[in-house]
């Protein structure tokens, strides 16, 4: 799961990141309202930033031909023309494809002068199956491209995540990066507490890029996260019911959204051939095989090792509802599964949904003569497969590709 900068700037912030002051909304009113007392706190310029599980929103275009999804603004009525060019409006970045993504929040922040852009980055490195912070002088900017051009400007600290971050480790990122004085320590701390967000919060990335030298009130330089990309590992999310609060839907692919309240492990592909698997493994092998035919697959989809009739049921309904499916194939292993459950789902659902394309069932161990007998008694069109290439082979020539 992803959640929205405004977000990951609230858990860093639990965990002694320094963030800019701000505050989220979703009305041009609100946003100048925000604006307003930013000014009277005496802020000299308020940054309005669309809120979308995407970046490259400063250099994104909208579709209404508005150009910026990060815009700096000197005055509360500025504020409020910007958040109504934004609001409602699809914005368009290198990141989330033509398509674009709706904006129906802003955030609205203190934006202090920034003397200069780093990267600084966590994620679980899988070469050598530990936590890595990385770091760069090269902030701001595209850091795919830095790390393709100028790999020698991305510094790595391996972690050891029996002791987690030590101190010593967050004062060498900081010296690389060329910081003096009291930035060193500052720097430190705000690593550390990186690190801390990454590991607590169960997060697969903790991404800040920028992570700025900015000029405080007080005209004294300190160091903040000025941008937060967070992405979560869904399979702990059951521990962080704050985090889970935090969940966009809006956000997400809607098939997908509806498949995961059925307890359905579902991803869209572009394929044409829809599949539907029990078991993560098998599921890949059954990718695997249709493409190894010539054949491409529209999804992965996992009903999960207890599939009852109504998981089977809805996982059709899915599959059916993407106009790129021309066919389908059922390929079950019955191991804790019973292939009559499965069979009878199946049946179920053909007759539900009307449907109108090929589809091939494999079905294979527990109870899977009565399985079979189901489908033969259905009375519905369905093409068996004897085997896992027969099967493959077979919708693979019935959506005559
Ligand atoms: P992204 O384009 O989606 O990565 O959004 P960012 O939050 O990184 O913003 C893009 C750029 O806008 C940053 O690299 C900054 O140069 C600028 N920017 C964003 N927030 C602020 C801010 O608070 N103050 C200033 N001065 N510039 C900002
Ligand atoms: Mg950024």
């Amino acid at each position: 799961m992803n959640i929205h900068e405004y977000q990951g700037k609230q858990l860093l912030s639990q965990y002694g990141v320094a963030v800019p002051l701000g505050k989220d909304c979703a009305t041009a009113e609100d946003a100048k309202k925000i604006a307003e007392e930013f000014f009277k706190a005496g802020e000299s310029m308020v940054v309005v930033k669309s809120q979308i599980h995407a970046g490259g929103r400063g250099k994104g275009t909208f579709k209404s031909g508005f150009k910026g999804g990060v815009k700096l603004c000197k005055t509360a009525d500025d504020v409020y023309e910007k958040a109504k060019a934004m609001l409602g409006q699809v914005l368009v970045t290198k990141q989330t494809g033509e398509e674009g993504r709706l904006v129906s929040t802003l955030l609205v922040a203190g934006a202090p002068e920034i003397k200069k852009e780093f990267y600084c980055a966590v994620l679980l490195d899988r070469a050598s199956s530990r936590p890595l912070m990385m770091v760069s002088v090269e902030g701001g900017v595209d850091i795919e491209e830095v790390a393709e051009k100028h790999p020698g400007k991305i510094i790595k600290e391996t972690i050891d995540p029996a002791v987690g971050m030590m101190p010593y480790q967050a004062r060498k990122l900081a010296t690389a990066l060329g910081l003096k004085g009291d930035l060193i320590a500052s720097a430190a701390k705000l690593f550390l507490g990186v690190y801390k967000t990454w590991w607590e919060c169960d997060a697969s990335m903790v991404e800040i890029n920028p992570l700025c030298i900015i000029v405080g009130k007080d005209g004294k330089e300190e160091l903040v996260a000025v941008d937060a990309k967070i992405g979560l590992d869904d399979n702990a999310l059951y521990r962080h019911k704050n985090i889970q609060a935090m969940r966009d839907l809006a956000e997400e692919a809607p098939l997908e959204i509806e498949a995961s309240k059925f307890n359905l492990n579902y991803i869209k592909l572009d394929g044409s051939i829809a599949c539907l698997v029990n078991g993560a493994g098998l599921a890949m092998a059954t990718m695997d095989i249709i493409g190894h035919f010539g054949g491409s697959p529209a999804n992965f989809l996992d009903v999960g090792g207890g599939a009852s009739k109504e998981q089977v049921t809805a996982a059709f309904k899915i599959i059916v509802s993407d106009p790129n499916v021309k066919g389908i194939l059922v390929n079950i292993f019955g191991g804790i599964m019973d292939c009559n459950v499965i069979a009878t789902g199946i049946v179920a659902a053909v007759k539900e949904t009307h449907l109108s394309i090929p589809l091939v069932v494999r079905l294979e161990g527990n109870n899977v003569v009565a399985g079979k007998k189901t489908l033969a008694d259905s009375g519905v069109a369905i093409i068996t497969g004897d085997s896992m290439a027969d099967a493959a082979q077979k919708v693979v020539k019935a959506v005559g590709k």
